[in-house]
């Protein structure tokens, strides 16, 4: 499989290639040369598949410069009841991804179960095996320099951590994280780990992220890379659990079944997209946002609309508060017909105009004939599903996933399984739940000390000479 930029001007790569870099050069996004197709015998195949093999079996379409053997190697490493035995003490560990039935025709898809309880380590946790085999094999090593405001940031360290070739660089908000938060970061020993807490707000973090990779020379110097959501891997990690969801929803292979997703960056429901192109019978992809519409407004109207960062509101579902969705060019390049030159034409328009409009062109019929539907969520629907969950059938869900079965719930058709994604377990959230059902969430058995556990982490000005130096005297000591 090779793989080419959504603006057409990049050279194709392999999946090697892709994997340890950002952009494309071009400015797009790398995304596979085709969608290789899953159905009859092979699909039916997959069915008994674990998670591990099934895993193998759809990254060995995209990861064809990683002979077979290695691949199966690294899922079965990667994706194990040890690895995914986080979550809920019910859950049935040995799945990886168990279906848990909420209510008739709708159930939730358990993707929250690994190391830091949100739907990240689903694909975080196979990237850092990725990530150490390509690193091997090429005798390099790598240095991640990442800012996260929570949740990113713990799934990037946990999946990296002890890796080696690898350090990671993670900057944080000092004192602006839930102490859950914090702990779950800070409480790290492991020596290539390096928690950075910075004095200011998360945009500071950011800021100094973008200088210091803006310096070209230090970043070479200092082989600097990152794991950010546009990762295609990461991507094609998460396909996988479309399969196993709708093989656990589904007896045969004609019958269809419809995906919720909460969403952000659109990287998780970007993931579904790319399993119905396989063709996986999925009928509908359900776009679930909270307060920060820019999706929910696009599916409605085919207006695309990044909000500004003051436009952007904090909200009680905050891994989902995006001003601007970074895989949705993927998508948009599938819609105009994979032609690189409409791409091209549509962000140049976004650029200068701040938006761009898809109402009087083919390709508006073509979004709403692709299967996607959408909807938005505010915190009292939140608080109210939460709770209303809870009551019916027992299961307490986190905001997030709060979000996705309010927007599921308006698009259920009849004789068709809704699946919503579960994208973080509720002990993350605790004032919200408290808000939503008068107690705290139970925290999963391993986190019960967490807050008391030493704490690892280095405080710095919100200075980029200071970052560099950090940085610098680390790696090239
Ligand atoms: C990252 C995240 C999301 C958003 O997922 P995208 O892939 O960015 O659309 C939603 N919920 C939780 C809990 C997350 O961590």
């Amino acid at each position: 499989m090779r793989y080419v930029s959504t603006r057409g001007k990049a050279p194709e790569q392999g999946f090697l290639d892709i994997l340890l870099s950002g952009l494309a050069p071009d400015g797009g996004l790398y995304v596979p040369a085709f969608y290789p197709q899953v159905a009859g015998s092979e699909l039916d195949a997959w069915r008994s598949l674990s998670y591990a093999d099934l895993a193998a079996a759809v990254l060995r379409k995209y990861a064809a410069d990683i002979p077979p053997a290695d691949l199966e190697a690294l899922c079965r490493r990667t994706y194990t009841a040890e690895v995914y035995g986080h979550g809920r003490a019910d859950s049935d560990a040995t799945q990886i991804a168990p279906l848990r039935r909420l209510e008739p025709g709708l159930s939730l898809l358990e993707l929250s179960n690994g190391p830091t309880l949100a739907f990240k380590d689903m694909a975080m946790q196979l990237l850092g095996g990725l990530f150490e085999y390509a690193l091997a094999k090429r005798g390099e090593t790598l240095n991640i320099l990442g800012a996260t405001s929570g949740d990113t940031g713990s799934a990037a360290e946990y999946a990296l951590r002890g890796r080696r070739g690898i350090r990671v660089f993670m900057l944080s908000p000092h004192g602006r994280m839930s102490a859950f938060q914090r702990a779950q970061m800070y409480s790290l020993q492991d020596a290539n780990i390096y928690n950075i807490a910075v004095e200011g707000v998360f945009d500071d973090c950011q800021d100094l992220v973008k200088a210091v990779s803006n310096d070209l020379e230090f970043k070479r110097r200092c082989r600097i890379g990152t794991v950010n959501s546009i990762n295609w891997a990461r991507v094609a990690a998460q396909v996988v659990y479309y399969f196993k969801g709708y093989f656990a929803a589904t007896r045969t292979s004609d019958e269809r079944v419809s995906f919720a997703v909460p969403s952000g960056n659109f990287g998780n429901v970007l993931a579904g997209w790319i399993a119905k192109q396989m063709g996986l019978p999925i009928a509908r992809l359900v776009v679930a946002t909270n307060e920060n519409d820019v999706l929910d407004e696009f599916f409605r109207t085919g207006r695309y609309r990044p909000r500004k960062p003051a436009e952007t509101q904090a909200t009680s579902s905050p891994s989902m508060d995006i001003s601007k969705a970074s895989n949705f060019e993927r998508y948009v390049f599938d819609l105009v017909g994979r032609d690189p030159a409409v791409v091209r034409e549509l962000w140049w328009e976004l650029d200068t105009r701040g938006e761009f409009d898809l109402a009087g062109t083919p390709w508006l019929d073509r979004m709403r004939s692709s299967g996607f539907v959408s909807g938005s969520s505010t915190h009292a629907d939140r608080i109210a599903t939460i709770a209303a969950v809870y009551r019916t059938s027992g299961v307490l869900i986190d905001p997030h996933t709060a979000d996705g079965v309010k927007v599921a719930r308006a698009h259920v058709e009849a004789g068709v399984p809704m699946i919503c994604l579960e994208t973080a377990l509720p002990a993350k959230f605790a004032d919200t739940i408290v808000e939503a059902i008068g107690r705290t969430p139970e925290r999963p058995a391993v986190y019960a000390d967490l807050e008391a556990r030493p704490q690892r982490f280095d405080v710095l000005r919100p200075d980029v000479q200071a970052l560099k130096r950090y940085i610098e005297a680390r790696v090239n000591p």
